[in-house]
């Protein structure tokens, strides 16, 4: 006899736990269960370890349209006032204020900035734009050492935050099993093997156990794909597995100092953080490399990656035309580049944290080890082109949640597009009112493929 569930969510990262949340503090549904493969919450990109702990605010993502910005905006703001109700202590344990810019050098790239500064003005009011001699006050480090024709100016938000999402992680769970007479489970150690059609149901198959469900949501970071497509809901998606290393210094910066981006890249160029867990060092990264597996250092992962991948003709148009295009190229040399051992560190301190810190030397740093996760950087296979972002895929019955960055800042408003579709599935009542008062309004959330 398999136990029937209203909800099954695969997966214990920042998504599953936020969508459990959600569902059963704002709406009626009575049975939900997490299963996560792992034995904890939140042990790979949701981890503070693998990921560069930003609340992303869209204020200083110059690779951002003010669309995106705006619905990123509105994402961070739902996290910061669900934060804002934690008990102090907890609060500061998962979130702190910090101080957050983006730095431009070189005509160039000064002038992506004033043109960001100039879009985006009005939805940050507080975006201030300062120059050198204000930089020496904010953040002397980047000034110190600093050729005097480098002109340099940067946008100087008044959103930073520093999240321990893996912390936050937990959070939403705790509060999600605090309801008693709802029928909430989390199961640790229960890998799904796969989900298929039941009837109007859903038999959710792992190696000791099947669960039935009405509904399934996979929140399984790269693997929710993988799961899309073994289930034939391919949509014309691939995705490349991006990760990236950190490297450490001692506290070199005050704050959050990212770098400009270009338009239309998906990740962000190399930035120099505080380590919400040690006050005392400054990481700087990520980098970008593109190793065939789903889980960092899982090399096992592999047969699965080629099957998410799924290389055909139309992946591999898209892919010539994504790995073609002369900036990605020439971020992605460079990143080989600091692949290699001994001379990799080297180059990395003079093209990216040297960028950041002039007067930082190749002793200053080292590799942090076992830090960094997985992005799975979507490519819609349609358009020939990289997703920016998140994307959700949505069946009759079963959503697919796909979470490059900035998907742990956007958890809840991705939860709100998934309760909405779920409770309407289920015929059931989502009390938004409720939400929208305690938490704040979502109208820009993902659309679901
Ligand atoms: C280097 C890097 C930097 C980043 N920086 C930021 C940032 O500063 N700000 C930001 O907002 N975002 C950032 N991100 C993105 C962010 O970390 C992710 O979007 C977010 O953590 C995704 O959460 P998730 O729950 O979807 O996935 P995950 O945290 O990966 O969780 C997925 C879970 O599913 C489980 N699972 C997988 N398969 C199965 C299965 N078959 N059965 C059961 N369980 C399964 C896994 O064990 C895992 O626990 C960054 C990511 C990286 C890699």
């Amino acid at each position: 006899m398999t136990d029937i569930y209203d909800v099954v969510i695969i997966g214990g990262g920042i998504t599953g736990t936020s969508l459990l949340y959600a569902i059963s503090e704002y709406s009626d549904i009575k049975s939900v269960l997490l299963l996560e493969k792992y034995d904890g919450l939140a042990r790979l990109n949701s981890n503070s370890r693998n990921n560069a702990q930003t609340l992303h605010f869209g204020d200083v993502e110059t690779n951002y349209t003010p669309q995106t910005a705006k619905r990123t905006k509105e994402a961070a703001e739902l996290v910061l006032r669900y934060t804002d109700s934690l008990p102090d202590a907890e609060r500061r344990r998962i979130i702190q204020r910090c101080q957050k810019m983006v730095l431009a050098s070189g005509d160039f790239e000064l002038g992506i900035l004033e043109k960001t500064y100039k879009s985006i003005r009005p939805l940050f009011p507080g975006l201030k734009r300062v120059g050198r001699k204000q930089l020496a006050a904010l953040e002397p480090n980047v000034v110190k050492g600093r050729d005097k024709d480098d002109e340099i100016a940067a946008l100087l938000s008044d959103n930073g935050h520093m999240v321990d999402f893996g912390r936050l992680t937990k959070s939403f769970a705790n509060k999600a099993m605090r309801h008693m007479r709802k029928r909430i489970h989390i199961k640790f150690n229960t890998a799904v093997l796969r989900a298929e059609h039941d009837g109007d149901n859903f038999r959710v198959v792992t190696a000791g156990k099947e669960y039935r469900a009405r509904f399934v949501v996979f929140s399984a970071g790269a693997y929710s794909l993988y799961f899309a497509k073994k289930m034939g809901y391919d949509k014309n998606l691939s995705a490349l597995a991006v990760a990236g290393n950190f490297y450490y210094s001692k506290r070199v910066l005050n704050g959050k100092v990212y770098r400009v981006q270009l338009g239309g890249i998906p990740f962000a160029a190399i930035h120099g953080d505080p380590e919400i867990t040690n006050p005392g060092l400054t990481r700087f990264g990520p980098t970008v490399t593109l190793p065939p597996e789903l889980e960092r250092g899982h090399f096992e992962t592999f047969g699965d990656y080629l099957r998410t991948f799924d290389f055909d003709l139309p992946t591999a148009i898209s892919l010539k035309r994504i790995l073609f295009n002369k900036d990605i190229s020439r971020i992605l040399r460079a990143n080989i580049a600091y692949l290699v051992p001994i001379s990799g560190k080297m180059e990395f301190v003079k093209h990216e944290a040297a960028r950041i810190v002039p007067s930082l030397k190749n002793r200053d740093l080292w590799l942090a080890k076992g830090i960094g996760g997985i992005r799975p950087q979507i490519i819609d296979e349609n358009k020939k082109a990289l997703i920016l972002g998140e994307a959700k895929l949505k069946e009759d019955g079963i959503i697919f949640n796909v979470t490059p960055s900035p998907g742990a800042s956007s958890c809840l408003q991705g939860a709100v597009a998934d309760l909405r579709v779920i409770t309407e599935y289920l015929d059931k009542e989502f009390d938004e009112g409720r939400f929208e008062r305690e938490l704040g309004e979502v109208k820009h959330h993902l659309r679901h493929f």
